[in-house]
């Protein structure tokens, strides 16, 4: 694969840079940031392109507006906890394409911030073909443009690969974006060996091709969730009232049988974690999986045995990836086999790569997210692009001339 350009190969004196960012932070009851985790993310790249003495407009989407102005979604939060952060005053536009927006961008002097208006109040944004007028607008704000919203690169946007039909060398990649690409991408392409893969979460089917690639690169794959009852199923196991997918059945037969043949081992729970019910969390039981489920009971956490068996194994690893909770860990007495996990992450020494906002969310809540080696600020896209191994947002990006690349082989990589 060609390298791509990355932030650092730009000459950006005087010069105007368009980056897309990814500012859709959740927001609380009072309308403020609730958690600031993917503004702080995007700084790095703000503040070098700003130190670099360019001038910098910031795009991104929040929520879902379907095309259209919706008030609660306006970046205007955004561009105030911005401000705070990075201890400058951050102008938002009125909107994101037109003549007022454009008068804003070209009197920008060096060391200026422009926000745009949220990109999804346009329909064009999701959907490019609607009207290729908007990537020609946004991009004539700008001199360069420059990616660093990895969590939106699998998306075939306008912000994200349009755009970049008008930057034709002239596009790169921002830090976060060059770090996702360096552990999701170059490093699992050789990892420490040996390298094991946890998957849980609701369903096979959102995982199966993450799943399938994956049994083809690790030296162990531990199942959780949902999407063990489904494996554990396909093998004969009764599994009572617990989730599973009917038709992927098949798929999870075929995933074990590869696994056999090529001395992989697939580690599902040994013990689960049953409730009769999971909102009043009632007649909560442990069944061993050979013992079997009884109807009227559904799985909702790996148990104690399956915990220590996991943990004892993953202490043998060089490399593990982490997706998706081991049970229904927003229920409080079904966390702990996902929280037990995600400590013990934490105490590893191998190297840890964790995608996915609940595992996440369970790292957080088990203060073991400083330890991990990388921490994805992508969920879909981090998925994506371990399966594929590349994403349309990265693909889309200018390639390296390979007098940049000697040049940039000279200098220090950033921490
Ligand atoms: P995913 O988006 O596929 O990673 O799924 C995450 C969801 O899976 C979380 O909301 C969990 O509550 C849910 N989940 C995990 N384990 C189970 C389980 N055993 N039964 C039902 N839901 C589960």
């Amino acid at each position: 694969m060609d390298e791509i350009l990355h932030l650092r190969d730009l000459t950006l004196k005087d010069k105007r840079v368009i980056m897309r960012v990814d500012f859709n932070v959740p927001i609380d009851e009072l309308g403020q940031v609730r958690d600031n985790t993917r503004i702080q993310a995007s700084l790095p790249s703000i503040n070098y392109v700003l130190e670099q003495g360019a001038s910098l407009i910031l795009m991104s989407h929040m929520g879902r507006p379907k095309g259209q102005p919706v008030k609660s979604l306006s970046l205007e939060v955004c561009a105030r906890e911005l401000e705070k952060l990075i201890k400058q005053p951050v102008a938002l536009a009125p909107d994101c394409v037109g003549s007022a927006v454009e008068q804003m961008a070209h009197s920008l002097k060096a060391g200026q911030i422009l926000l745009l208006e949220n990109l999804r109040f346009y329909p064009a944004e999701t959907d490019p073909d609607k009207d290729p007028t908007f990537a020609s607008s946004l991009a004539s704000l700008a001199d360069y443009y420059v990616n660093e919203a990895f969590s939106a690169s699998h998306r075939k946007h306008s912000s994200i690969t349009e755009i970049t039909k008008y930057f034709s060398g002239k596009s790169a990649a921002g830090f976060l974006l060059e770090k996702e690409i360096d552990y999701l991408g170059a490093r699992l392409k050789n990892p420490k060996r040996p390298f094991y893969a946890l998957l849980g979460g609701a369903k096979v089917s959102s995982k199966i091709g993450v799943l399938e690639s994956l049994s083809h690169k690790v030296d162990a794959l531990f199942i959780g969730g949902a999407m063990a009852y489904t494996f554990l199923k396909a093998q004969g196991s009764s599994i009572g009232d617990s989730l599973y997918e009917e038709n992927q059945l098949t798929t999870a037969q075929r995933i074990l049988s590869h696994c056999q043949s090529q001395n992989i081992p697939l580690f599902l729970p040994i013990d689960t974690v049953t409730t009769s019910d999971i909102s009043s969390a009632s007649n909560i039981q442990t069944f061993s999986a050979q013992d079997g489920i009884p109807e009227g009971s559904q799985g909702v956490d790996i148990g104690p045995k399956t915990v220590d068996i996991w943990i004892h194994e993953l202490k043998k690893a060089g490399t593990i990836l982490w997706n998706g909770p081991f049970g229904v860990f927003e229920v409080d007495p079904f966390s702990k086999g996902t929280n037990a996990i995600a400590q013990a992450l934490g105490d590893i020494k191998a190297e840890t790569i964790v995608g996915g906002g609940d595992s996440i969310a369970a790292l957080k809540a088990t203060q073991a997210d400083r330890y991990i080696t990388h921490i994805s600020t992508g969920g879909g896209a981090c998925i994506e692009y371990i399966q594929f191994g590349q994403l349309p947002g990265i693909e889309h990006l200018s390639k390296r001339a390979k007098s940049v690349k000697a040049r940039s082989n000279t200098t220090q990589n950033f921490g």
